[in-house]
C-alpha cells in the first residue's frame, strides 16, 4: 500500500535516549555500564512513532555525547546535507550533555528547509518511567510539522520545542532540564498536535553566514571560567596550547578578576579573539567601551558553550573583532 506519510530519517548518535541499562532503576551509573542502541533498535522500541512517518534509521555514532565534538558536528552536518533531498525531516537521537552545542552548530551551518529536530532523554530507555518514548514521538511529530520549516534546528524534550540557539541544559536529572531562558520556547507538542507560538529572528540555516560546504575543521577555541580570585594561568595555558579564540565565562554582567583581565588583554593583543560571555546563564553581554577599546567581543546573550560554537565558525572566516561582533549580533 502506498503511503503519504512524511519520510523522516532517524539519525543515531547514542546518548541516554539510546541507552539500555541493566535494570529498571539504573538511572545513575548507566553512562559507564549501559549499552548504546543503534537507531533501528531505538525506534523499534517506540512503535508509536511510525504512525506519524516513514522512519529511516541512519546510524552515525552510538556513544555518550561527551564523546561528540567539532569533527563529529561537521560529519553530521554533511550526513544531513547528503540525505536532505530524499527526506522530509530529520530526527537526531543525541545525549543531553552536549546536545545544545551540536544543535547550535547545525542551526548555523545547514542550508536546508527540511526540519531538523535534535532529541534527547533524561532517563535511559530501560528505566522505569523513561521519557524516551514520548520524546521520540514528539520529535517525529515536530519534524513532520509543516510549520517546523524555516525555523532552524529545533530541540524537543518534555513536550516542548526550543530553538537550537536558545535551548540549554539547566538541570542534571530533572526531565524539564532544557530551557530557553531569555526568550522562551517556540511551541508545545500535545496529544492533539504540534502548536507553535514564536519563531527565531536571528540568522540561521539559509540566512546564516556559514555553510558546511566551506568547513572541514574548526580552529581551537577554549572557554575560561572565572571565579572570585582567579588568576591568568588558564588564559595563558590555552594561548600556549594554540587557542585561536577564547570565550570568557565571566562573572555577570561579563567581568573577570583584575589579574585575569590582564591575561585576556595580552591574549587579545597577540591576535587571539576574546569573546566576553558570562556564567549567570542568561542575559546579554553588551560590547561596552572597555571591550571595544581592547578589541574584544561581547557574546550577546549566548552562553559560553554556544559562544564557543559561533566563535569557532566565525574564525573560519575572519579574525577581525569588529566583524566577529557583527556576527554575534546577527546570529
Ligand atoms: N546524557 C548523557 C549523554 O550526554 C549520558 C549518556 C552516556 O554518557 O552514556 O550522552
Amino acid at each position: 500500500m502506498s503511503t503519504t506519510k512524511p519520510r523522516i530519517a532517524i539519525i543515531g548518535t547514542g546518548g541516554t535516549i539510546s541507552s539500555l541499562g541493566t535494570h529498571s532503576l539504573e538511572v545513575l551509573d548507566y553512562p559507564e555500564v549501559s549499552r548504546k542502541m543503534e537507531p533501528d533498535e531505538a525506534i523499534e522500541r517506540v512503535p508509536e512513532a511510525a504512525q506519524f512517518a516513514d522512519l529511516t534509521p541512519l546510524p552515525f555514532r552510538a556513544v555518550g555525547s561527551t564523546k561528540i565534538g567539532p569533527q563529529d558536528w561537521i560529519e553530521l552536518a554533511n550526513l544531513i546535507k547528503t540525505n536532505a533531498a530524499e527526506m522530509d525531516g530529520f530526527v537526531i537521537l543525541h545525549g543531553t550533555a552536549t546536545l545544545e552545542e551540536t544543535a547550535y552548530f547545525l542551526h548555523l551551518v545547514l542550508k536546508v528547509d527540511t526540519p531538523v529536530v535534535v532529541v534527547g532523554a533524561q532517563r535511559p530507555a530501560s528505566a522505569l518511567s523513561t521519557d524516551v518514548g514520548m520524546n521520540v514521538v514528539s520529535a517525529v511529530r515536530t519534524a513532520c510539522s509543516e510549520d517546523a520549516r524555516g525555523k532552524g534546528v529545533l530541540v524537543v524534550l518534555n513536550d516542548e520545542i526550543h530553538s537550537a540557539r536558545d535551548a540549554t541544559k539547566t538541570s542534571t536529572y530533572r526531565l524539564q532540564t532544557f530551557q530557553s531562558r531569555d526568550f522562551g520556547l517556540l511551541g508545545h507538542v500535545d496529544g492533539d498536535g504540534v502548536y507553535w507560538y514564536r519563531q527565531p529572528l536571528r540568522a540561521h540555516t539559509h540566512a546564516s553566514a556559514f555553510d558546511i560546504k566551506d568547513i572541514t575543521s574548526l580552529p581551537r577555541v577554549d572557554i575560561v571560567y572565572s571565579y572570585a580570585g582567579c588568576d591568568g594561568v588558564a588564559v595563558d595555558a590555552f594561548v600556549a596550547a594554540g587557542a585561536k579564540g577564547l570565550v570568557s565565562a565571566g562573572m555577570a554582567p561579563g567581568l573577570t578578576s583584575p589579574v585575569e583581565r590582564i591575561a585576556f588583554e595580552q591574549a587579545a593583543k597577540s591576535g587571539v579573539v576574546v569573546v566576553q560571555s558570562n556564567r549567570a546563564g542568561s542575559g546579554r553581554v553588551a560590547r561596552r567601551t572597555y571591550l571595544k577599546d581592547k578589541a574584544m567581543v561581547g557574546a550577546d546573550n549566548l552562553n559560553p558553550q554556544k559562544a564557543r560554537v559561533l566563535l569557532s565558525l566565525a574564525l573560519t572566516k575572519t579574525n577581525d573583532p569588529d566583524e566577529i561582533q557583527r556576527l554575534f549580533q546577527t546570529h
